[in-house]
């Protein structure tokens, strides 16, 4: 994208090399956090594009997309819906596993959160294999709402994750490589 914006956005971004763990090059969005502007701009160029287009959930994934999903459903007028990791929703959940580079992973969503038919939008901080976001989407799609589109800050296009979002539209605002 051209939008200037974006540039101010993408300088925030601390990239951290070998964090958590050797050879991954960790995109920290705690600094685009501290800058009230480039944060603001990030949660406006997401409502810029999904005010208006019927959605009513906004799905975010636990724990970043709790910082950039909440602000946009509230803007464009929809629910927010915590795809949270195992066992910290309180009522009867639907689950799914996935497969991480070392070990498995699992998100779960509460039943009833969302209704059938309702379209939805699922929010991260970032894509990198596309299995999580993937994960989110089957909860989604298992209670039968209509995933519009993922949104993230951040793309890692070189892993290819995109590929696995089940032929839905990524949009993204910075890739890294
Ligand atoms: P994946 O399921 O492989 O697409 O990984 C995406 C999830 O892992 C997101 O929730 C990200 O917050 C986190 N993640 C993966 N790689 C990175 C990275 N290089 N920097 C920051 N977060 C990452």
């Amino acid at each position: 994208d051209d939008d200037p914006r974006i540039h101010g956005i993408k300088s925030k971004i601390r990239v951290v090399p070998n964090f958590p763990k050797p050879d991954i090059m960790f995109q920290d969005i705690t600094t685009l956090l501290l800058d009230p502007e480039a944060f603001k701009d990030t949660i406006d160029l997401f409502v810029e594009r999904y005010r208006g287009k019927n959605i009513s959930v906004v799905a975010g994934i636990e724990a970043r997309g709790f910082i950039f999903g909440p602000p946009i459903a509230l803007a464009i007028g929809a629910k927010f819906v915590p795809l949270r990791k195992p066992k910290k929703l309180p009522g009867d959940v639907i689950r799914e596993e996935y497969v991480l580079e070392y070990g498995r992973d699992c998100l779960e969503m509460h039943l009833g959160a969302v209704k059938p038919g309702e379209r939805a939008l699922v929010v991260d901080d970032l894509i990198a294999t596309g299995g999580t976001l993937c994960a989110a989407m089957n909860l989604l799609e298992r209670a039968e709402a209509e995933v519009v589109e993922c949104a993230c800050v951040i793309e890692l296009p070189d892993l290819k994750g995109r590929e696995r979002l089940k032929g839905k539209p990524l949009y993204v605002l910075v890739e890294s490589h």
